[in-house]
């Protein structure tokens, strides 16, 4: 373990604060990273403190008016360079995933190839930055519109995708011409070292400034809060809960600056009379066991036509009591570990309210013990039979429960589907084509990602990625994302020699 860190380049203790590689010795409070996996205490981290929070972002803003000169394809060029060195340290950063946050090793190396995708991405992008001309209403004038780089950007992730939100943000961030400082959830700051060394480690030997990549360790309503208010920072991107998003949300407004929210989901599929089951059932078990239920895009509510319920019940019983829970490092394991404790007991609260509502637990749901399980962070995966109506299942419990809910009409099944306060990802699975037009109609799934006999979960990075109502709005990854990081402009140029005004208007004498 102790190689395994040392070769991402984390430091015992570490400190809460770096501009580019540079520890600042910081006067916060010491933090532990805990491995759920065995409970094993990884490192020390002294967190952040105002004065090491305030060099940062000071570094990041002098950084920046450095950076927004350098042209964009050689923004480009830097990401490119970044990318390639992840790209050689994909195992071991996989690696510590698994280890600090408890995904199988299949999804912390996953997690790092959509950060490599992200910079690929990124570097395409950084020669597509276009704006639009339109044609002027006046003789003689030019009119269009460009983008120029914003600021230095505060990015806040949470705990369950370490690495891969940040590179979202910052591979955006970077070939858009901004600096990024990054807030990383306290459960998993030695990734957000191990990322941040490693691509600041890039960009210091292409000759750019330390701070043009920087993190802050520090508790959300201490450093978090810091950042949010703090007015050097025009733009705050925020994942994570939707009660976090809402505080942050408002903070960011009231400055007038840009919130990016990214908030929890609560997404449903809904599988139709005609589904191929087979489907269904890989789906179901990627979607709502992979990452021990703790994606923002988890299945959670599982809608199925009453004509194929206890069939497609009987086989998701059978498909989840194959489902191997150990040790994420361990081949054959399916499900790792929760973050911890809390999650678990959480998930208990839930599955209490369950049966209180007149909910029936199908199959699993209750804590693990013994050797590993010990640690009191690993449970079985649930699958419940529940109405839609229950209180419980309009929250996000983030935890792998899966609530089956039974339909009679596909308006029916697409009302229940609607009737949560979050959208972020929704799925149907179906043969038949008026269902899934229906579904993507607009009187169809009113989230921000709507899939045809594809999961919730596990979305490419080349879309906008993003939902709507308590899920904040936001959209990162692909797509046109990148104009969330820019400053548009809107520019006329008048090579007439004459002073004509627009509308027509008249006004004085044109000499
Ligand atoms: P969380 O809300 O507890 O914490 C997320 C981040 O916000 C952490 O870095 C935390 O320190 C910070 N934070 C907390 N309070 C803050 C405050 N007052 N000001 C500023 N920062 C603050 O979430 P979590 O438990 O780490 O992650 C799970 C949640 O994240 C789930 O709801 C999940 O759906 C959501 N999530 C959403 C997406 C998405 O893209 N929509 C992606 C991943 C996770």
């Amino acid at each position: 373990m102790d190689t395994l860190l040392e070769r991402l380049g984390i430091r015992e203790p570490e400190q809460g604060a770096l501009i580019g590689l540079n520890r600042l010795d910081c006067l916060g409070s010491v933090i532990e990273s805990i491995s759920p996996v065995d409970g094993k205490i990884l490192c020390k981290i002294r967190q952040a403190d105002a004065t090491a929070y305030d060099r940062v972002v000071q570094a990041a803003g002098e950084a920046f008016l450095r950076w927004r000169d350098v042209p964009a394809p050689q923004r480009g060029e830097l990401v490119r360079r970044i990318g390639e060195a992840f790209r050689g340290r994909k195992k071991e950063l996989g690696a510590l995933i698994s280890i600090e946050m408890g995904k199988i090793r299949a999804e912390g190396e996953g997690e790092v190839q959509e950060l490599i995708d992200m910079c690929d991405f990124a570097v395409g992008q950084s020669r597509m930055l276009y704006g639009l001309s339109m044609h002027s209403e006046r003789p003689g004038h030019r009119l269009f519109e460009q983008y120029h780089p914003l600021g230095p950007v505060g990015v806040i992730t949470a705990f369950n995708f370490p690495v891969a939100v940040w590179a979202w943000n910052a591979m955006l961030a970077l070939i858009a011409g901004d600096t990024v400082v990054w807030k990383p959830s306290g459960k998993v700051p030695l990734c957000a070292v191990a990322a941040n060394v490693l691509a600041a480690g890039v960009a210091a030997d292409c000759g750019f400034p330390p701070g043009l990549l920087n993190v802050v360790i520090g508790p959300g309503e201490d450093i978090g809060e810091k950042l949010a208010a703090d007015e050097r920072l025009p733009l705050i991107s925020a994942t994570g809960s939707v009660p976090m998003g809402r505080r942050v949300g408002s903070v960011v407004v009231s400055r007038l600056a840009r919130p990016l929210l990214e908030l929890g989901g609560n997404n449903g599929v809904i599988v139709t009379p005609g589904a191929d089951l087979d489907l269904v059932v890989r789906a179901v078990l990627f979607g709502a066991v992979g990452t021990s239920g703790q994606r923002c895009t988890t299945i959670r509510r599982l809608i199925v036509s009453n004509s194929i319920f206890d069939v497609l019940k009987k086989r998701l019983i059978a498909a989840y009591r194959q489902v191997k829970i150990g040790n994420p490092l361990e081949d054959g394991v399916l499900m790792g570990p929760l973050i911890d404790k809390e999650a678990v007991e959480t998930m208990q609260k839930a599955l209490a309210e369950i049966t209180k509502s007149g909910g029936k637990i199908l199959y699993g749901g209750e804590p693990l013990t013994g050797g590993l399980y010990d640690t009191g962070a690993y449970a079985r995966p649930c699958i419940c039979e529940v109405q839609s109506s229950f209180p419980v299942v309009k929250k996000e419990t983030f935890a792998p429960i899966l609530y089956m809910i039974r339909y009679e009409t596909i308006e029916e099944a697409l009302k229940f589907h609607n009737d949560v306060p979050q959208g972020l990802s929704s799925a149907i699975f179906t043969n038949d084509l008026r269902d899934s037009e229906l579904f993507l109609s607009a009187r169809g799934s009113d989230c921000g990602i709507a899939n045809v006999n594809v999961s919730t979960s596990g979305a490419e990075i080349g879309g906008a990625f993003g939902g709507e109502k308590q899920t904040g709005g936001g959209r990162e990854s692909g797509s046109d994302a990148w104009k969330a990081y820019m400053r548009r402009q809107t520019c006329t140029v008048n090579w007439s020699g004459r002073m004509d005004l627009a509308q027509g208007i008249e006004f004085g004498e044109q000499g």
